[in-house]
């Protein structure tokens, strides 16, 4: 079971970095400033591509049966269940996969803005469900990547009807699968905060779930109790994404490190995202931080995670000890 318990929470005096098959090697060149310029050019030019540049350039497999339905969740509010929601849906979509993304977050409903779809919603399940439209009516299709459609269970500040539970939404996707133009490669629903009812509505169709958890103890705690509750459900493919990472306050042991995280949830990792104003920025202005040019740190993290997802792969947390002291000249003759 986890320890939650500040004071036994294990605190990490090392930095955490991570390794993954991603890790862009160009990309990297633009992030970390580079010492000396210079010194590289004397090194000789390998000749063999390196493999993980390789990785990045393809596209990915897509891995199991279609569509997948992944739920994404949290416990917690606000802690960027709906930012991972468009971002890694948009990322899916960019990657060529049809993705249906549905708004299951039914009283506090904001997908819709952060994609900056909001005028465009007409009609919603709860129509589709009335008989008073057709499916394809309720899809609303973004405009920039046509394969990303936004489906909302009901209007804002709308009761959800007496009634409407898993079931509907288990037709929803069935209905999704039939349709004409064919299932779509990604189903993702945007669960709701807490774990009454619109939560377990929103598990029930899903197959896959991506548990959002900032590195603080509550998250942590609503996390571990999410995942007991998706177990139970039958949802084995658990993967973690820890949202908000901040190197300075873990530096200065303010915060968990991912490292610590993953320890106390054991769960697989998805992706890491660093805190970004970008983030808030991009929310205000309804245009998803991956499809901002330059890109920002948070947008390729969210990347690289749809790039995971779609793989069933997974990225690993590792300790980086602080900074080494610097060996003296004598350290040559072994000093
Ligand atoms: P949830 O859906 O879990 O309630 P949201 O995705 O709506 O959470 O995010 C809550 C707030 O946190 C939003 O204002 C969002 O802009 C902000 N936020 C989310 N992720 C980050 C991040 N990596 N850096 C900075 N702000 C973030
Ligand atoms: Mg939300």
């Amino acid at each position: 079971m986890l320890s939650l318990n500040p004071s036994t929470t294990p605190k990490s005096s090392a930095l955490f970095y991570f390794t993954t098959p991603f890790t862009n090697p160009l990309y990297l060149k633009t992030q970390i400033p580079r010492k000396a310029p210079t010194k590289l050019a004397h090194k000789p030019f390998s000749t063999t591509a390196p493999h993980a540049l390789l990785q990045y350039n393809r596209k990915p497999q897509l891995a199991g049966e279609t569509p997948r339905v992944v739920v994404i969740t949290s416990g917690k509010g606000g802690v960027g269940k709906t930012t991972t929601t468009a971002n890694v849906g948009l990322s899916l979509a960019r990657l060529g996969f049809s993705v249906v993304a549905i708004d299951a977050d039914v009283g506090l409903r904001n997908l819709d803005l952060l994609l900056g779809l909001e005028n465009r919603v007409n009609y919603t399940v709860v129509e589709v469900l009335n008989g008073d439209c057709r499916l394809d009516q309720a899809l609303v299709r973004d405009k920039r990547w046509s394969n990303f459609e936004l489906l909302c269970i009901s209007k804002p500040r709308y009761k959800l009807p007496l009634g409407f539970g898993g079931k509907a939404l288990v037709w929803l996707v069935d209905a999704l699968k039939a349709r004409q133009e064919g299932s779509p490669d990604f189903i993702i629903i945007d669960c709701p905060a807490g774990i009454d009812a619109g939560f377990i509505t929103a598990i029930t169709p899903a197959n896959e779930a991506v548990l959002v958890t900032t590195p603080d103890i509550t998250s942590l705690r609503d996390a571990d109790r999410v995942t007991g509750l998706l177990e139970s459900d039958g949802i084995r493919d658990i993967k973690m994404m820890v949202n908000r990472v901040r190197t300075d306050m873990i530096k200065g042991e303010d915060m968990m490190s991912v490292l610590d995280v993953q320890e106390m949830l054991g769960l697989a990792l998805l992706g890491v995202i660093p805190e970004d104003s970008e983030v808030i920025r991009s929310t205000n202005r309804g245009y998803p931080l991956v499809l901002n040019k330059p890109p920002t740190l948070a947008g390729l993290a969210f990347e690289q995670a749809a790039w995971r997802l779609v793989e069933r792969d997974s990225m690993t947390a590792v300790m980086m000890e602080e900074e080494t002291k610097k060996r003296g000249f004598f350290s040559f003759f072994g000093g």
